[in-house]
């Protein structure tokens, strides 16, 4: 049984891929300063699946003697769901939960497709197809997809058809019997750069008159006419792992991509100038709520990790003892444990789409509002118990270099459990996590990546069990009138108050 390992996945970025950084068109991202680690932290998961300790936890068999990553596992029960976590859980161990956009993010989005193939095949059979032989040709390849659902805009007041270019959104501008052809751009591609493919989708609701813009398919990211502007580098920028553990490694980057009149052939398009196709494709099959599923797997995982970092600041600064350190410890923890229960209560209350077990969506959107409300309060938190501990650091590791600087760090930056050189390393870890560039851009994701706080507020106002909520509203108000009690077992008791 083969499964893709870290060498597969390096060997296949060797492509044409159209990447500018800096103002220059980079040769490969694999060994590019500004991606190369974040790189090599992806083929890390694949080395890791592919080990054979490993390969029951994180794959399933497809067939052809291949196995694929469970990301792409079709749960038909509770035990497949709970299973198929297990491996998204341990790939994000594997980060601390830093890669947002870990391959098993949009393969979850594009099961999520597969199991929800009826809602494609009621708009066209043509597309239909596309899904499921999508679906088989990424698994059979356990393809890293990124994906890029979102449409630059320039004046708001506007709608896609109306902006001043018509080329800003990436639209349809032509079609023939071979297929599409798009123009414009998508954002935003975290860890596009370094993906196979790219998946392209429109999940903003449509007015009639965007029709165009009502396009969903899939490419490999070196198709010809695809550019990718990727942001400035974290990772280039963080000169050394032991001053930025996180940013050296895990710097996953996000990118503007634009489509130059590409032609997208139809074996690759799922939704062609169909609004209501483009609605659906998330909203009536599994993929929206499966792919923001992981997004919280990884959140839990994630939180873990800062509940251990906000415990070694207290025993490093020997503020552990404290109660109101404690105190804030465990209002942490309580977060940490709140977003793993809530993962917990999406499975347990999941429900059937079809034959497959998918996570309850009402609990998934009440998940997503919490949480994108508490991660910038925990950071906070994190931040209040590190003090100024934080910043009076060395500028770098360069100053343990220089002996006559290294007696005063020795002499300042000590702790009761830890030496200079130790306690140094762990508040350099807690900045990377809550303070540098890296980490700010965390915030900035975990607020965003699901959408604003009126767009997920909204999925959770729409998925709500509002019929039982005020049927007990109105079950009390049954009860009683101007008259008193209204309820004959009430009134046969003589409870009625009103004379
Ligand atoms: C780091 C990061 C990585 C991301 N990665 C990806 C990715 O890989 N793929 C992808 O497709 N997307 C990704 N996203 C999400 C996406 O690109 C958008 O950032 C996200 O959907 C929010 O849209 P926006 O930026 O236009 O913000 P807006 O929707 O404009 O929201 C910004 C603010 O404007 C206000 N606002 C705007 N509209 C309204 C309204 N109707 N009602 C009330 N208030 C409003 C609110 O204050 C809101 O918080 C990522 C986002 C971030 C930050």
């Amino acid at each position: 049984m083969t499964i893709r390992n870290g060498r597969d996945y390096l060997a296949a970025l060797g492509d044409s891929r159209s990447i500018y950084f800096e103002g220059q068109r980079i040769d490969d991202v694999r060994t590019h300063p500004a991606f190369a680690k974040a790189t090599a932290s992806f083929a890390k998961l694949y080395d890791f699946q592919a080990s054979p300790g490993n390969l029951e936890l994180m794959s399933f068999d497809v067939g052809n003697g291949r196995r694929a990553n469970r990301a792409w596992q079709m749960p038909r029960s509770y035990d497949d769901l709970v299973k198929r976590r297990a491996a998204l859980e341990a790939w994000s161990e594997l980060n601390f939960g830093m890669l947002g956009r870990s391959p098993d993010h949009v393969a979850s989005t594009i099961t999520g497709m597969a199991m929800g193939v009826d809602v494609f095949e009621r708009f066209s059979a043509k597309s239909a197809k596309a899904v499921r032989d999508y679906y088989h040709y990424a698994r059979e390849h356990d393809l890293f997809i990124s994906y890029v659902l979102q449409s630059p805009t320039i004046d708001r007041t506007k709608r896609a058809d109306q902006q001043s270019a018509l080329d800003i959104a990436c639209a349809v501008v032509d079609e023939d019997s071979s297929g599409i052809t798009v123009r414009g751009a998508k954002t935003l591609g975290t860890s596009a750069v370094m993906s196979d493919e790219i998946f392209v989708g429109a999940i903003a609701p449509l007015a009639k008159e965007e029709e165009n813009f009502a396009v969903s398919f899939a490419i490999p990211l070196a198709t010809k006419g695809v550019q990718l502007l990727s942001r400035k580098s974290y990772e280039a920028e963080a000169r050394s792992e032991f001053d930025y553990p996180l940013s050296t490694r895990y710097d996953e980057n996000d990118a503007v991509v634009y489509f130059h009149d590409v032609k997208i052939p139809w074996d690759r398009v799922f939704v062609s100038r169909n609004i209501a196709a483009a609605r659906a494709q998330w909203h009536e099959t599994p993929t929206h709520v499966f792919q923001n599923y992981q997004s919280q797997v990884r959140l839990m995982v994630k939180m873990r990790f800062l509940a251990g970092i906000a415990r070694r600041i207290t025993e490093t600064l020997g503020t552990f003892d404290m109660p109101p350190v404690k105190s804030k410890l465990g209002y942490i923890s309580a977060h940490a444990t709140m977003v793993e229960s809530m993962v917990n209560g999406m499975e347990a209350a999941g429900r059937w789409h079809g034959d497959y077990y998918i996570p309850c969506r009402e609990h998934l959107y009440a998940a997503q509002v919490l949480t994108q409300e508490m991660y910038p309060k925990i950071i906070s938190a994190i931040r209040e118990l590190a003090g100024g501990a934080v910043i009076m650091l060395p500028s770098s590791i360069e100053d343990f270099a220089n002996p006559e600087l290294t007696k005063i760090i020795e002499s300042t930056q000590g702790s009761m459990t830890r030496s200079a050189e130790e306690r140094v390393k762990i508040f350099r870890l807690v900045w990377d996590a809550t303070g540098s560039e890296f980490a700010s851009r965390h915030l900035q994701y975990e607020m965003f990546y699901g959408g604003g706080a009126h767009i997920t507020s909204g999925h959770a106002f729409r998925t709500f069990n509002w019929d039982r909520a005020v049927g007990m509203v109105d079950r009390l108000e049954r009860t009683y009138d101007l008259k008193g009690s209204t309820d004959p077992e009430n009134i046969a008791a003589g409870l009625s108050l009103a004379s």
